[in-house]
């Protein structure tokens, strides 16, 4: 009789403490004290390895027959591209062949990754260049956590101290892979990265806002609302019809965690004095801090970005109306940064851009 074959189980889509259980199993049903499980689950996340060959504080037979029973698999790194502002940008291929961005912004001491949470986007906002992809999965743990792995990896390693889920897709469209990666990249255990410095970005969808705002660790909520009017907001963002602004609005005002507006200047079409008015008033309504985003040219066609000056009135007109505001830094201006267009791009969508036109990272 033939053992019945068990694939191997992938303990980067587990909790850190899930992790460490089903090792502390693996090495007492053969005889290995408990302690085993810990330096094992130390080099998943906290200092991690590329392989369980690579794991040489433990006996070679162990680090086999660890090998036989589980997997943590790598992302492999395709494109890696730096901007003469620092800003970098990493395109993956995944085990099924789907690209995915991450993008590492270095500012003021800080480096935050910019992580996507699924392969392309249902969403189709009509001003984003994943948006024009179509959707193509949801992300799994390993594969969003993964992101920052990989960042820790590279020789020399990357040393990631903020995270917004501003790369490609909707992580509440995928809240429950997203749930686990929160805990993964929050948890001490895990990559140790605080709350306050994890952003999830959402265009509204209720039942991640109000999951989100269950957990009680005190990651940020940034949602994206583009627009101070269902009417025109239908136009830019489809999801409109199933989750309409008021709605937003009030679950942002029951979220009990101060929350961002994202706002994409449009030229022409969500900028006018008009609505910075309404805008203001749907901030105030929820103390919300807003961020002006410059458009950036890499998104869907039919859009100008609003000039800057006109931008800089804008804010000022929030500001009058009580409403904190900020104008997000355009960053890796030469390597065409911003999220979703580099796949964009190597699949060939869209022609490259020369590189003074190509893209901008915004980060708040
Ligand atoms: N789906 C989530 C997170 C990913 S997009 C969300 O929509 O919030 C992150 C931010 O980039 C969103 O605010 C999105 O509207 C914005 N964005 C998309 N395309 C853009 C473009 N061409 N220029 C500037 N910002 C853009």
């Amino acid at each position: 009789m033939t053992a019945p074959v068990r694939t191997p189980e992938n303990l980067l889509d587990l909790t850190p403490a899930a992790a460490e259980e089903r090792l502390r199993v693996f090495f007492t049903g053969r005889g290995e004290p408990a302690y085993r499980a810990k330096q094992v689950a130390r080099r998943l996340w906290q200092a991690p390895v590329a392989s369980f060959e690579a794991i040489t504080e433990l006996p070679a037979a162990l680090r086999a027959a660890l090998a036989e029973s589980f997997v943590i698999p790598r992302l492999e790194l395709n494109v890696r591209q730096k901007s003469s502002d620092g800003t970098e940008k990493f395109l993956f291929k995944l085990a099924d062949g789907q690209g995915i961005e991450t993008v590492a912004i270095p500012d003021d001491g800080r480096m935050t990754l910019c992580i996507s949470s699924q392969a392309g986007c249902a969403l189709a906002c009509a001003f984003c260049a994943t948006g024009a992809m179509g959707f193509q999965r949801n992300l799994r743990v390993h594969e969003i956590a993964g992101q920052v792995r990989e960042m820790r990896l590279l020789d020399p390693p990357i040393e990631i101290t903020n995270i917004v889920f501003m790369g490609m897709g909707e992580p509440m469209m995928n809240w429950k892979n997203v749930d686990t990666v929160l805990t993964v990249l929050n948890s001490p255990q895990g990559l140790g990265i605080g709350a306050r410095h994890i952003t999830v970005s959402s265009v509204g969808i209720l039942p991640g806002i109000v999951a989100l705002g269950a957990r009680p660790e005190q990651f940020r909520l940034a949602l994206s609302i583009h627009a101070p009017t269902d009417d025109l907001r239908q136009t830019l963002m489809p999801v409109n019809t199933k989750y309409p602004l008021a709605e937003v609005i009030d679950a942002a005002k029951a979220f009990d965690r101060r929350v961002t507006f994202e706002y994409v200047m449009l030229g022409g079409v969500n900028d006018r004095v008009e609505d910075a008015l309404n805008l203001a008033r749907l901030a105030r309504d929820c103390r919300a801090f807003v961020n002006l985003i410059p458009l950036h040219p890499g998104g869907a066609m039919g859009f100008t970005p609003t000039p800057r000056d006109a931008i800089v009135r804008f804010a000022r007109e929030l500001r009058k109306g009580g409403v904190e505001v900020a104008i997000r830094k355009s960053r890796g201006k030469d390597i065409a940064a911003a999220c979703g267009q580099l796949r964009v791009e190597r699949l060939g969508r869209r022609p490259p851009r020369p590189a003074e036109q190509d893209g901008h990272v915004e980060v708040a």
